[in-house]
């Protein structure tokens, strides 16, 4: 088998059942700060067996609250704009967070916040083996490909990026960098090449490799 070569991977409702059993885990992670300030972890929404992986930033306040990731202003302007390019959030993706806890006051999440809540993102990545990832915002993209490239310079341009799987093989994912939605609730403009326009561009883009992958 070719290092890159994806493993047979687990059935879905094996995906939902170890997800589930991580889940628990996170859920009485105690391992930086951000546990002593959160209502509650939040660890994913969507499909398990996705070929598309969301990563965003961590949660927010309704996040928090409710337990799932971008159920927000933001999160529902993403889930919308997807929509319109015919990415169905619930059959279409599977969404989570570099860090699973919520940072006090939305600040960004620290460096050692980002590698303290690693271990999860990569275990959520093992599992899931996405073909597709839409690094949502400047700090998903710090977060996994450790750079610290603007993201006006990156976003819409395609990545490798290497998983390893639950099997302990390499399996290569398309990474793709995006404008975070609360850049775009704050640039409502869809004039030709401004963000919103281009973040439309970009997920037409992952639509149609979506397809070719159905
Ligand atoms: S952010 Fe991650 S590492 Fe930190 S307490 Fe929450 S689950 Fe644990």
């Amino acid at each position: 088998m070719s290092i890159l070569t994806p493993p047979v991977a687990p059935t879905l409702q094996d995906n939902h059942e170890i997800l589930d059993t991580l889940a628990n885990r996170v859920s009485q992670c105690t391992q930086c700060k951000l546990a002593a300030s959160r209502i509650q972890t939040v660890f994913y929404d969507g499909n398990p067996n996705a070929r598309l992986m969301l990563i965003g930033e961590a949660p927010g306040q309704q996040e928090d609250e409710q337990g799932h990731p971008f159920v927000g202003r933001s999160g529902q302007l993403l889930t919308q704009m997807m929509a319109s390019v015919g990415i169905d959030r619930k059959r279409d993706t599977y969404i989570c967070n570099i860090v699973k806890c919520r940072p006090p006051g939305n600040r960004k999440p620290e460096a050692d916040e980002m590698m303290a809540c690693s271990g999860f993102l990569q275990a959520q990545l093992s599992i899931v083996q996405p073909a597709m990832i839409l690094l949502v915002g400047s700090t998903a993209v710090q977060g996994i490909l450790k750079i610290q490239q603007g993201i006006t310079k990156i976003r819409g341009k395609w990545v490798d990026y290497l998983i390893n799987t639950t099997g302990n093989q390499m399996t290569v994912a398309q990474a793709m960098p995006i404008f975070h939605p609360a850049y775009l609730l704050r640039n409502a403009s869809m004039q030709e090449n401004s963000p919103k326009w281009l973040t439309l561009q970009d997920l037409k883009a992952v639509s149609e490799k979506l397809k070719s992958l159905r």
